[in-house]
């Protein structure tokens, strides 16, 4: 951010998030879109998108509440901002969907334990998901939360996170290959998130949550 002290950030953080909210919904504060639009304008008096969000915001006309909407998100995108779970919850929901295809993975394989997703902002200060073990075990780096955005990539992120914790908790490979007593990783192919085993040139052995039963 190009303004001054932890306060301005924090405050512009606070306004980033409503006013992203808002407009991912359709509908913006005209307050609101106007302070974002002078912030942008600070640091960059010419930006054409700033100057026409804040010239709508202050007509308050219902028309115009789509085109303000767009505005805000490129103005946003611009100065950095990145949603998070808190506004875009759906992101959030989405990895949850994928811990539980490879809870169902787990269970397949006849481990009768399962993995919880846990958000975290504390450890890198920034807001991250990661796959928890039943002994407590997660990856370092974790999910960031845009990898949420699309259902195959959250697939793959949420299984590539879970393998690492679940080898220490497991002490072996996980899952491995039926075929090639390989360990095999997480990979998109096809369109869709799969297991991969490197064994024979590569060969897809299962859909992540669709491992077949022993
Ligand atoms: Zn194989």
């Amino acid at each position: 951010m190009e303004n001054g002290g932890v306060d301005d950030d924090a405050a512009f953080d606070r306004l980033a998030s409503a006013v992203y909210i808002a407009a991912r919904a359709g509908a913006v504060d005209c307050t609101a879109a106007f302070d974002l639009a002078t912030s942008r304008l600070e640091v960059s008096p010419l930006d054409p998108d700033a100057t026409e969000l804040a010239s709508l915001s202050l007509e308050f006309a219902e028309a115009s509440q789509p085109r303000m909407a767009e505005l805000a998100l490129s103005l946003l995108a611009a100065a950095g901002f990145c949603p998070g779970f808190k506004e875009e919850p759906g992101w959030l929901a989405s990895l949850e969907d994928a811990v539980r295809l490879v809870n169902r993975d787990l269970a397949a394989t006849g481990i009768g334990r399962s993995c919880r997703l846990h958000v975290d902002v504390e450890r890198h200060g920034i807001e991250n998901a990661y796959v928890e073990t039943w002994d407590g075990g997660t990856s370092y780096c974790g999910i960031s939360p845009d990898c949420g955005a699309d259902p195959v990539p959250a697939l793959v992120a949420v299984a590539e996170d879970a393998q690492d914790p679940l080898m220490h908790a497991l002490w072996a490979a996980w899952p491995v290959c039926p075929l090639h007593r390989l360990g095999v990783h997480a990979g998109a192919y096809q369109k869709a998130a799969v297991w991969w085993c490197g064994g024979d040139g590569g060969h897809a052995v299962a859909a992540i949550g669709e491992w077949p039963d022993r």
